[in-house]
């Protein structure tokens, strides 16, 4: 499972392959951030953008992009990312309300949720990630001083390897409820280290912890090659998407989870925007038409 002939070998930084994803979420969000309508502030985006010479043309509030919000990039997907993050946001501090003080951030890349988030006393967020993208974090929030607001741990380790081990060396307690995230992250990862990621989270987790998700259902991604994000993407920060995407059939993630006793709740991003009154709503050829967030409890014995 360690994937060496996986396109993701390819460069191991933040400066390209999947890496720069996280420097693309990342400059999504200090948009957001500098919106007045903002649905999340993320005051340290910015900063991860300006620190990569990879990303020194991209702009930092919308304001810079000529075509403001009509550029499907830095508008439309742009606020689809500041969606997600509120989105997400909402539901780790919801979850932490009910008791998890574990919250373990998968392919957590340039998330500063430990810095944002009002957490409560006694919390850790795990960090997990490949070493050189949590180095270049590390480095550019070393520079800011900030300081979290939940012990902050780093799980430098690759998730196409086996992780478990890596996690609880760092603390993590599979005896205590926890609450996980995988944002932006499994259409990355082979199929089976999918597999094992789901495999992993319900063995190391008890009654009480919960779990979101993003997917993208569909079958064939190809077909939405020539979509106004995606072409965007390509052109504006050479991030070609759909070559980085793994694109072996997804296994059911969230089917499993029903048939391991887990609630779960599936919704596309549209059904948040409309409940935000902001964010991206369907059009026709749309890269993100299959893209769902799943919302996951395991019950209390
Ligand atoms: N979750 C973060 C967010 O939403 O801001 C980052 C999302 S970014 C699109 C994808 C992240 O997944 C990157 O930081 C990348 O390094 C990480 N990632 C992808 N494949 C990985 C792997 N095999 N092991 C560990 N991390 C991985």
């Amino acid at each position: 499972m360690t994937g060496t002939t996986h396109q993701q070998a390819d460069v191991e930084g933040v400066d390209g392959g999947v890496g720069l994803t996280a420097l693309l979420v990342a400059a999504a969000r200090a948009i957001e951030t500098h919106r007045p309508d903002s649905l999340a502030r993320d005051t340290y985006a910015e900063h991860f953008v300006r620190a990569a010479p990879a990303c020194a043309h991209w702009p930092g509030r919308i304001e810079d992009v000529p075509d403001g919000d009509d550029d499907p990039l830095w508008g439309r997907f742009a606020r689809y990312f500041g969606l997600r993050t509120r989105v997400l946001d909402d539901f780790l501090l919801t979850s932490v309300r009910t008791g998890p003080r574990q919250v373990v951030l998968l392919g957590a890349g340039l998330d500063t949720r430990a810095f944002r988030l009002d957490w409560p006393v006694g919390c850790a967020v795990f960090e997990v990630d490949r070493a050189s993208v949590l180095a270049f974090k590390q480095r550019v929030l070393t520079r800011l001083t900030p300081t979290p607001r939940a012990k902050r741990v780093l799980v430098p380790v690759d998730l196409r390897a086996d992780w478990a081990g890596a996690l609880t060396t760092a603390g993590f307690d599979p005896d205590a409820p926890s609450v996980w995230l995988a944002e932006g992250l499994l259409f990355y990862l082979p199929a089976p280290a999918e597999t094992h990621l789901i495999d992993t989270v319900t063995g190391l987790t008890t009654g009480g912890s919960a779990l979101a998700f993003e997917a993208k259902l569909e079958k064939d991604l190809l077909a939405y090659r020539d979509s106004p994000i995606y072409t965007a993407t390509r052109e504006q920060t050479g991030i070609d998407l759909l070559h980085l995407f793994d694109k072996e059939p997804r296994p059911d993630s969230a089917g499993t989870l029903a048939g391991r006793g887990w609630s779960t709740s599936i919704h596309t991003p549209f059904d948040f925007a409309r409940r935000h009154g902001r964010g991206p709503l369907p059009e026709p050829n749309d890269a993100l038409e299959g893209n769902r967030w799943v919302f996951a409890h395991k019950p209390r014995p």
